[in-house]
């Protein structure tokens, strides 16, 4: 139970990855600011975090049951919270689904809603109105830079993160009226199980329905520029929980905050040309001329933009 003084945050899918890493980074504050409740579908997954938790857990930490795609699980877990009290809500469980439109089918595209965008919802419409009441509170969302530009094999993903941006972008202006504050958090490429898990699946996806020469540029140039992608640019989720630590302490939390400085231009590319042509002749370029350069090109522009980008993005340091 959190002491006085002692501010209470809820971060969902809390087994692995980026969830696990803020719940314990925040937990570990010597300070002890924070009590956290890291939430997560099934406490069976939880010895990783108890682990990296160490003394933390039982007293800055604790644990509970929560399936963001399930109305009574989120209200269960509400209501177990003391005068169901939530300081910092932050919306971390999300799912990926990459490959061809055709091969997936309209029930899996479903399912990538239900929990990134409708899980999302579902936590905020149960901790908002009592934020709301205080007249105080801080809800954060775990975005991704596709959700401010879409990237090829990515597309319902991506769209399920363009959603959850417009939804936060529209309620951030009421709830500033409240004096609550909502912040996205915006990582490029994360190494989690996040990207295992799309290895994986690529690797054993059929994709029916696709044709051969799509199926060819998924499995053996997107895959390949997705594996350099991740291996060049890759944050870790330390990195990311960082990056969130302060923007839950800042004076004045942003709205928008890229992770990853390295993606600003790739941002900055989107809004420089209204038309939307640019990015998405420089995408198809990147990706089927440059290719077989994409290791070379990615790295160089790594060196030559080191430093000079940082002040766009929340750093981790
Ligand atoms: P991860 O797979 O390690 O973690 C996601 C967590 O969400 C898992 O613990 C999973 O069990 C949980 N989860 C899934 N469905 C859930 C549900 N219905 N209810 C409760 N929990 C559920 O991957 P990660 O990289 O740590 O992902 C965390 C967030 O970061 C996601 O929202 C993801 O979209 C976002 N993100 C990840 C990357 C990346 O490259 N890894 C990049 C940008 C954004």
């Amino acid at each position: 139970m959190a002491s006085p003084g002692q501010k209470v945050v809820l971060i969902t899918g809390c087994s692995s990855g980026i969830g696990l890493r803020m719940a314990v980074i925040l937990a570990k504050d010597e300070r002890k600011p924070y009590h956290v409740i890291a939430t997560m579908r099934d406490l069976k997954r939880k010895d990783k975090l108890v682990e990296a938790a160490g003394d933390a857990y039982g007293k800055t930490l604790s644990l509970a049951v929560l399936d963001v795609c399930s109305d009574e699980s989120v209200k269960q877990c509400i209501n177990g919270i003391k005068g169901r009290h939530v300081d910092v809500l932050i919306n971390n469980a999300g799912i990926g689904l990459v490959g061809p439109v055709e091969s997936i089918s309209i029930e899996e595209m479903k399912k990538v809603f239900e929990t990134n965008f409708f899980g999302v919802i579902r936590m905020i419409k149960e901790v908002m109105p009592d934020m709301k009441k205080r007249k105080g509170g801080h809800i954060i969302v775990v975005s991704s830079v596709m959700g401010l530009q879409g990237v090829v094999f990515n597309d319902v993903y991506a769209a399920s993160k363009f959603a959850m941006e417009g939804f936060c972008e529209s309620l951030a202006v009421q709830l500033l009226k409240f004096n609550v504050i909502l912040s996205l958090i915006e990582p490029g490429p994360v190494h989690t199980e996040f990207e295992a898990k799309m290895i994986q699946e690529v690797k054993q996806k059929e994709c029916p329905g696709a044709d051969p020469e799509t199926v060819h540029y998924f499995k053996n140039v997107y895959l390949t520029s997705s594996l350099n992608i991740f291996e060049i640019l890759g944050q870790t989720p330390d990195d990311i929980a960082r990056c969130t630590k302060k923007v839950i302490e800042a004076s004045k939390p942003r709205f928008r905050n890229l992770t990853n400085p390295l993606y600003s231009p790739i941002v900055a590319l989107k809004y420089a040309d209204e038309t939307g042509g640019l990015s998405v002749r420089a995408f198809y370029h990147m990706l089927f001329n440059l290719g077989p350069l994409m290791h070379a090109s990615i790295t160089t522009m790594k060196c030559l933009t080191c430093g000079c980008l940082r002040s766009r993005a929340v750093s981790p340091n």
